[in-house]
């Protein structure tokens, strides 16, 4: 994912983009889905770009708890500076370094990580999931458990008593 820097004047820009996860190489990560927006807020100040980047895509998860298929959407945003100031690059090692006559800004990798970033560690279809019982594996949120009602599965009788 690259910005033309072609004819681009001083000053703020706003630029959207959609994209598609295979931009990014991340067509197969499981918990993500087409398609990527972008919106970069970019301002010139010759010879740097500050970029700040708004990202929002579909996440896919399974709850923690009763492993119900949830979609819900991500969002984050992160800053990125690029210049062809080389004291600047080498005093901070967030600012990406770039020839002095760039044609574009290749944005790609801090994409990348924006929306990796965004994806949450931990996630529950609600607050009050009642999960799986442990014992007879229903989910509890959609059925009550069945543990007291089903009789001893015989087999495991059989094995009781050899113990
Ligand atoms: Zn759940
Ligand atoms: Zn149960």
């Amino acid at each position: 994912m690259k910005i033309s820097l072609i004819r681009l004047a001083e000053g703020l820009h706003t630029l959207n983009f959609v994209a598609k996860l295979a931009e990014f190489d991340l067509e197969n990560h499981p918990n993500l889905r087409d398609d990527v927006q972008i919106t970069v807020e970019l301002e010139k100040r010759s010879p740097h770009y500050f970029l700040k980047k708004h990202v929002r895509a579909t996440g896919r998860f399974w709850c923690d708890r009763c492993t119900k298929e949830i979609e819900t959407p991500l969002l984050d945003e992160s800053r990125s500076v690029f210049s062809s100031d080389e004291d600047m690059a080498a005093r901070d090692e967030e600012v990406h370094l770039i020839a002095a006559d760039a044609k574009e800004l290749d944005i790609t990798g801090d994409i990348r990580d924006t929306l990796l970033l965004s994806l949450p560690m931990k996630l529950l279809c609600s607050e009050s999931c009642r999960g799986l019982c442990a014992g007879c594996g229903v989910n509890l949120n959609e059925e009550p458990c069945r543990c007291a009602a089903s009789p001893a599965d015989p087999r495991w009788e059989a094995l009781r008593k050899l113990l």
